[in-house]
């Protein structure tokens, strides 16, 4: 490696939160430095990396922010479009401003994923004038989302009557909607994979999420174990392929999916790392974390094998006792310094073990400590 690699080596992260802070944190042991951009002062990974506090349209400090950086990335898919297109004339923003125009918009989203055969719920534009038209199509029960800026659950509601529907509609307006039809789903899962500079493609194992109030609260992985299994990971695989090549993607990405029998259904596409791939932090041979790094700056990618069987628990709202969750064998505990609020992600917690029934005990030991 070259020996002004440090020093040469600088990413720049928009956004400040968790995800920031520990893809400051995976850039260490490589001697890739990262300098985060957050309109708050008290973003929480300015606590590990150089954090320029500054709101995202001064474009004064996106020049400052620009200067010597091998490139720059997103942590959330909330940044201002214009922001990163600006920036995109002055060094390389990994993945694109296209990725984040698709994603962060649910109906761009859904319509790209269709146009890639990657199949999603039924859904529907929600037209502000005569919203049943999108009834019509979803059918009861369905979900009304607005089209931007909704996150774990919110900006969404569920409507089981044609009345409950046209209550979320008025609920929510002025914001664009779209109406998504209901789906029963048998359970929730999700692919995190990594696409580098070159092409090359990494994939880690299918993941299953349990939300509650549209947060999500624990990620179980297991390697695939039957032919079932394998093929439902293949098909994963083959979806998260087509976008990562349609858009010439580079860095993580994750894709939320509902699966139903052996079909499986695109929720959502995350166009950064994730909260279900914070397990491959101690879980797998290579981190999401470090693959989005070594994928932007244009370096080989490390595998993705699991390291067993893993389970994530988010901590979210308050911290259990921390003398408790480190008592547990195999507990990885991650704090990300936030100040505790009702609802925030203030840490999550890993466990990893060799065997399944391992690995189930010791996730109902740490379930057990987080309310
Ligand atoms: P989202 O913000 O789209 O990821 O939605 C948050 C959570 O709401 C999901 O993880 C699901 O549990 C639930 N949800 C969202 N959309 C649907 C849908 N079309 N059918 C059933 N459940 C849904």
């Amino acid at each position: 490696m070259q020996a002004n690699w440090c020093s040469r080596m600088t990413v720049g992260i928009l956004g400040g939160g968790q995800l920031g802070r520990m893809l400051a944190l995976a850039g260490y042991p490589l001697g890739i430095r990262t300098e985060l951009l957050d309109p708050s002062a008290e973003a929480c990974a300015g606590q590990v990396a150089p954090l320029l506090s500054v709101p995202y349209d001064d474009f004064e400090a996106l020049a400052r922010f620009a200067e010597g950086k091998a490139c720059v990335t997103y942590e959330f898919e909330n940044v201002p479009l214009p922001t990163t297109q600006w920036l995109a004339e002055r060094v390389p923003v990994r993945p694109t401003p296209r990725a984040l125009e698709l994603f962060q918009d649910r109906l761009y989203e859904k319509q790209f994923l269709n146009s890639i055969g990657v199949p999603t719920p039924v859904y529907a534009s929600i037209d502000p004038v005569t919203p049943e038209a999108a009834l019509e199509i979803v059918g009861l029960p369905c979900v009304v989302k607005t089209r931007r800026f909704g996150y774990d659950g919110k900006g969404q509601g569920v409507a089981h009557t044609r009345e409950a529907f046209l209550s979320l509609v008025q609920q929510f307006q002025p914001h664009a909607l779209i109406a998504e039809a209901f789906v029963p789903f048998d359970r929730e899962v999700s692919i995190v994979g990594t696409r580098g500079l070159n092409g090359e493609l990494a994939f880690y194992p299918l993941v299953e999420n349990h939300h509650r109030e549209g947060i999500l609260r624990v990620s179980i992985v297991n390697p695939p174990a039957t032919a079932a299994d394998e093929a439902l990971w293949q098909t994963a695989i083959g979806y998260l392929t087509r976008l990562l090549e349609t858009l010439t993607y580079v860095g993580t990405v994750a894709l939320e999916m509902f699966q139903v029998g052996e079909q499986l259904l695109a929720n959502e596409v995350a166009p950064r790392v994730h909260n279900s791939g914070h397990w491959t932090i101690e879980g797998a041979e290579t981190s999401q974390f470090e693959n989005h790094l070594r994928a932007i700056v244009g370096l080989p990618l490390g595998s993705t094998a699991p390291r067993g069987y893993s389970a994530m628990v988010n901590l979210i709202g308050t911290v259990p006792s921390v003398e408790a969750v480190l008592r547990v064998p195999n507990a990885h505990l991650h704090l990300y310094g936030k100040s505790p609020r009702p609802g925030r992600k203030l840490g999550h917690i890993t466990v990893r073990a060799d065997t399944r029934a391992e690995r189930d005990a010791l996730l109902e030991q740490v379930l057990a400590l987080v309310p």
